[in-house]
Order: structure tokens, then sequence, then C-alpha cells
């Protein structure tokens, strides 16, 4: 275990520059941000007001419609510089994300990754996903339809503290790709990312006042966001994301959830037991836990469910816990009070209904003040709160099943349905398996990020997990709206000297042979 080592904090005039992005219509109250590695203080930033919220709106939309009026082929290659510049200030922003989020640099540096990927995948295929698109038109040769993709306005999003960087910033990409601004409100305890990120996003070439960064509490600031905005992008608890939901249907706008999980992996009779091992470890503990398609239970074949949890547990305690801003630990702190107080709930009540605590279990408080040891439970009850709510932490329950019926069996067994995996030596039987998993996604002999890193596929929840997609076409679509413009060689009305009898007639006979001509009609008429 690696004591504490942060030699570097932000400085006063970093924090101070970063602070003048954001919209003040007045002098407003300061949110302290601290460092979870220590729990000092790292900065401060405004807590806006709904004034503000108004403001940051207005200018995004002000800056917007001059943005979509650029040719997409502009907007792509801003973003690919996004990419270029996010890869240039690579060991900064590694720094802000490690000292708000508390994460080891590993986890960090994923984040940075993952806009890179992003950024680019949206500036390569995402002026074809908007293009104009010709659609059959009712009637061949007499009527065409082409599809069009508008931007539709400013798009909010509300953004969690697990990911700062990369949920601040990879799900606004597309947004501005299709031509919208954008409104970011970024979790109270994590600012600082995003704000330096949206920095970088401008020397890159995004307009100045195309992104606001609205900073402080949830609860004055969603409703006038949400009622001011075209467009909601959500990710958080699956508790906030049904009042998001609701507010989105007040003002009648749409909105995409990313929610919370509990999400489960499989290892079957013939999986190699020391790969799942690797790929599980990192797969439950990247993050400290804290990572919404992490697992928090895994069902294992009874036939080699003792070697998996001997080899996990020793691989478990082999992870290395610290603080520091280099590449040493493997697990970094927990946020904050609140999650090491829910991670401390979930293993006491654990251990009062019967389970054991295989490793770990406790703080260590030696490493820092909110770090907590990577755990593994065994013999959770069903209805222990570890086994049915999200922990959002380093613990991990592996339970034995008699085949993978019944691991599919235990894994749907929740409101949840965000991610799993499935491991096992024959890839076309994980392949079958991991289909029958109620989730918006799934991998075999991969814990996640092969899934993730795929963002020309879809990526979300379903159930409790969320509504709508990010990443691919779906990912960008969703900031769009549709208009269809049909066109017509005369238009498709009785003309004077036909009685209605007679047009209904010709249409119903047009109708039929249509549906001939598809093979749609009965054998019968054919
Ligand atoms: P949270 O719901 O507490 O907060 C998320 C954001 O919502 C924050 O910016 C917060 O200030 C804001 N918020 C709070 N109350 C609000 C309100 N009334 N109106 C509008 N906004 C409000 O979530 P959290 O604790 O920051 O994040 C952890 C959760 O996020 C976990 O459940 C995790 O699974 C989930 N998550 C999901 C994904 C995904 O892709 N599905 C990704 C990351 C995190």
């Amino acid at each position: 275990m690696t004591g504490l080592n942060v030699s570097s904090s932000l400085s006063e005039q970093t924090v101070e520059r970063l602070q003048e992005q954001i919209p003040r219509v007045t002098d407003r109250d300061s949110l302290v941000v601290r460092c979870p590695f220590t729990d000092s203080e790292l900065g401060t930033v405004p807590a806006c007001q709904p004034a503000d919220v108004t403001e940051a709106v207005s200018r995004a939309r002000a800056a917007q419609s001059e943005w979509a009026g650029r040719p997409v082929a502009e907007r792509a290659e801003i973003l690919q510089s996004v990419g270029d510049e996010m890869l240039a200030n690579d060991s900064e922003l590694l720094d802000i994300v490690q000292l708000e989020g508390g994460k080891s640099r590993l986890d960090a540096h994923a984040e940075l990754l993952d806009i890179v990927l992003t950024a680019d995948y949206y500036a390569r295929q995402g002026p074809d996903h908007i293009a104009p698109t010709r659609k059959n038109g009712a009637f061949p040769l007499v009527t065409t339809a082409v599809e069009h993709h508008d931007p539709v306005g400013v798009v909010g999003l509300i953004e969690p503290w697990n990911y700062p960087l990369t949920l601040a910033i990879s799900d606004m990409l597309p947004a501005l790709l299709a031509g919208n601004g954008a409104v970011l409100k970024p979790a109270e305890d994590t600012p600082f990312s995003a704000l330096r990120a949206v920095e970088l996003l401008v020397e890159a070439g995004v307009p100045e006042d195309l992104v606001q960064v609205v900073t402080g509490y949830g609860e004055p600031l969603g409703e006038p966001l949400i009622s001011a905005v075209d467009y909601v992008t959500f990710t958080g608890s699956t508790g906030t994301g049904r009042t998001v939901a609701s507010l989105a249907g007040e003002h009648l706008i749409d909105a995409s959830l990313e929610l919370g999980g509990k999400n489960a992996a499989i290892v079957l009779d013939d999986a190699d037991i020391p790969t799942a091992v690797r790929g599980l470890v990192h797969g439950s503990y990247a993050n400290a836990g804290q990572l919404c398609i992490s697992f928090e239970r895994i069902f294992v074949d009874e036939t080699v469910y003792d070697e998996f949890c001997a080899q996990f547990v020793e691989a478990a305690e082999a992870l290395e816990l610290g603080a520091s801003l280099d590449f040493g630990p493997d697990v970094g702190s927990l946020i904050g009070k609140h999650q090491l107080e829910t991670v401390e709930a979930h293993v006491a009540d654990a251990r009062e209904r019967g389970a054991t605590v295989e490793t770990g279990g406790r703080r260590r408080t030696d490493v820092g003040p909110l770090f907590y040891e990577p755990t593994v439970l065994t013999d959770l009850p069903g209805d222990a709160t570890a086994a049915c709510e999200e922990t959002f932490g380093p613990v991990v329950s592996i339970t034995p099943v008699a085949d993978a019926d019944e691991a599919v069996e235990r894994a749907n067994d929740t409101d949840y349905g965000l991610h799993a995996s499935v491991w096992t030596g024959d890839t076309a039987r994980g392949k079958t398996v991991a289909r029958r998993i109620e989730t918006g996604t799934a991998c075999v002999n991969d814990a996640y990020l092969s899934m993730w890193a795929s963002t020309d596929a879809p990526m979300g929840g379903v159930g409790d997990s969320g509504i709508g997609r990010r990443h691919g076409a779906e990912g960008l679509l969703k900031y769009t709206e549709s208009q269809t413009v049909s066109t017509a060689r005369d238009p498709l009305v009785p003309m004077p000297s036909v009685p209605n009898r007679l047009w209904a007639a010709g249409s119903t006979l047009t109708v039929r042979a249509l549906r001939r001509l598809r093979g749609l009609s009965p054998l019968s008429e054919r």
C-alpha cells in the first residue's frame, strides 16, 4: 500500500482563471471543492443560482446559430482538434481529475483516452450519421422523401462526480457536432476537470460562448436548466434520474438518462480462471468500484467456484491502494464521506445477515481518510442491501450457481439493467448467454472496456438503469430533430374531374399493386 504522496495542488491562479468562465449574474456563495486524497480544500467555485443558469443558456443560444450554420466538416475538424488538445495537456488533466476525484492515475488516464476516442469517432463518422438521407417515397416515381437532421438548439448536461472529465465532455461532443450549444452542470464535488476541459474545447476552436458551465448544487439548478434547454442529458443516480425525467416531461423536452446498476458477471464452467480473475478484479475495483459498469455480483459455476474464489481473493489483496499522482497505485480513494458511509453500511448489513468477508471490509485511514479496502463477500443472502442495492464502492459478492441457467436467472433478478459480462472458453456459448441477460450492454471474456471503447456501438441501460443511449449513431441523433421533406410530381389529392369514389378505388388498386410488388399480399391475391 502506498502512503500519502500528493505533491501538487491546484494553484490559486488556476482556480481563479477557471472560475472566470462561469456566468454569475451577481456575487455568489462559494462552494468548497475538497481533495479526497487528503480531505483538504482544493479550491472554490461559485454556487450558481437559477439566474446564472438563465444567463448561461442565453449565451449558449446566442452562439449556437452561427455554429449550426457552419459546414458540418468544419465542426468535425474542430472535434478532431479536441483530441489533440486533450493529449497535449494530458498530465495536467490527469492531475486535476485525480486531485478532485481521488482516483488512481490509471483510472484518470482512461477518462482522457475516452474523450480522444469519442471526439475522433464523431469527427469521422458523425457527418455521415446526420447527412440528409433519401427515404422511400409513398409512391415510387411519383413522390420522394428526404430525412434531414437539425440541431435541437441548446443541450443541458447534468453529470456525476465519478468520471468528471469524460462524462462532462464525451457526452457533449456529439451534441456539438450536430450543431448545438451546451450548458454543463458538473457535480458539486468535481467541477475543475470540466472547467479545464471546456477551456481546451475553446482552444481547439469551439466558439467561446457556445459551451457554458454552471457550478453548484443540483436542487436549485436542475429545474431552471431543464426548463430553458431543448434536450437534457443526465448521468447519475436512478433517484435523481426520476426527478430529471419528470422535469423533462413537464417541459416537453427529450432526455437521455444514464443511471445506476447492479451489474453481474457470470463465470461458466469452461472459463479460463486466471483470465476471468484478472478481468473481474479490474472490473470490480476500477475507480474503487465507483463505476456505473463495474461488477458488484459475480455468479460462478459451482465446479470452478473454489478455484475462482481463492484466486480472486489473492488478486484483490495484491492491489495497491494509494494517494499519489503517478501510475503506481492500482486503486484510489472514495470520493467523500457520503460514499464511505454507504460502503460501510452495506458491508455491516452483509455481516449482520451472515455473509463472510473473505478480504477487505475496512477503512484504510493509514493510506488516506476516505480509502476503503477491496472487499469480497461470500454467502451473501439475497435480501442483503449489498445484494440488491447499488453499493458504488469496492465491494463485490461471489456466489456459486448450478449452471448457466441459474446464473442468468440470478443476474436478471434486479430492477437494474446496465451491464454484464460472461467468461467462458467458448465465445459462441458466451454470446448466447450474454443475449439472455437483460442489460443494455454485455461483454464476453472482457470486463467492460471493449464495450465502452466501441464508440460505434450504442451504450446505455434498461429498466432502472435508464433511458437512451450514448455512442454510435443513436448517441448523436438524439441531439437532433429530424425533418422529413417529401416532394410529389403532382398533389396527391383528387382531381376535380374525378369523383371521390373513383379516386378511392384507384388508390386502393395502387396500394394493392404495391403490396403485391413488395410480396406483402396474401398468396391467394398474387
Ligand atoms: P446524483 O444523482 O447524486 O448526481 C448526479 C448529478 O445530478 C450531479 O451533478 C447533481 O448535482 C445533480 N442533481 C442532484 N439533484 C438534482 C436535481 N434535483 N435536479 C437536477 N440535478 C440534480 O449521482 P452521483 O452520486 O453524482 O453519481 C453516482 C451515480 O451515477 C451512480 O448511481 C452511478 O451508477 C451513476 N452513473 C451512471 C452512469 C451510466 O452511464 N449509466 C455513469 C456514471 C455514473
